[in-house]
């Protein structure tokens, strides 16, 4: 089987409209909109994988590497979307609020800290709704004392223990069963910067997919999921130079039956 592929005009606005309409949450004011396609899945729990630099190219070159992400491209959609911006703080600030960089205004880490915007993760915390998230330790501050489960994870130890401890600490999660659940890797970014070079990338790569595949299998049956890049790659010989910025989103359910094997 092959991808299903979708060239599609979504964007990372659209995946906390999406999340939120499957949680059954009031996003204010949005700037995307919900994906249909996700919601005719009838899923009860909301997944979101955020693996920084996971460029739309760079995946569509990694995927033959990458067996779990292959099989729930597969069972599930593979999108290129269009990314926001080219900054994680930013990016992942629109992935979980659905807003555009100049409608929340969190471009560092101290606007984050700083903002008084709700994203997902804490309207659905006010909804008393059962929520997770996992990751760098700056962006999990942002969370301490509002999500019920918050773990911060140093981005100054190796990115590969980085990415261990991020899959430890989700599946961990995943045993509450809760209705969302954030997490985030780092590999892929840290080897770029690193100018570790394709090699660097593919081992990083290949770290997270087998963390997403032990995710996938820790998760409920009901569970939405939905991986995506913050921004394509911005360095080193993989960077994307010109426009469309789209980076990579699959979006698949947990209770794939090749996937629980
Ligand atoms: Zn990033």
């Amino acid at each position: 089987m092959t991808a299903q592929e979708t060239a599609s005009s979504f964007s990372q606005l659209d995946i906390a409209p999406t999340a939120a309409h499957i949680l059954g949450l009031q996003l204010p004011k949005p700037d995307g909109h919900p994906i249909d396609l996700a919601l005719a899945w009838g899923c009860k729990n909301v997944a979101i994988i955020i693996i920084d630099s996971l460029g739309y190219d760079l995946l569509r070159w990694l995927l033959p590497s990458l067996e779990n992400m292959r099989e729930l491209s597969t069972v599930g959609h593979l999108f290129r979307i269009t990314a926001v911006s080219n900054h994680t703080t930013p990016a992942i600030a629109s992935i979980l609020s659905g807003l555009l960089p100049e409608h929340h205004e969190i471009f560092d880490k101290a606007g984050a800290k700083e903002s008084r915007i709700l994203s997902l993760p804490e309207i659905a915390a006010i909804s008393g709704q059962s929520c997770a998230v996992i990751m760098e330790q700056n962006g999990a501050d942002v969370y301490q004392g509002l999500v019920e489960m918050v773990h911060g994870i140093s981005d100054r130890i190796p990115p590969q223990d980085f990415d261990r401890e991020a899959c430890r600490m989700t599946c961990l999660a995943l045993q509450e069963r809760p209705r969302l659940l954030v997490s985030y890797f780092i590999g892929i970014d840290k080897s770029v910067h690193l100018g570790q070079g394709k090699e660097g990338i593919k081992k990083a790569a290949l770290l997270i997919d087998r963390c997403i595949g032990e995710i996938v299998r820790a998760a409920d049956e009901e569970t939405l999921f939905i991986i995506c890049g913050d921004h394509p790659v911005h360095a080193g010989p993989l960077k994307r130079t010109r426009g469309p910025y789209c980076v990579a989103m699959i979006m698949a359910l947990g209770k794939s039956p090749q996937m629980r094997i």
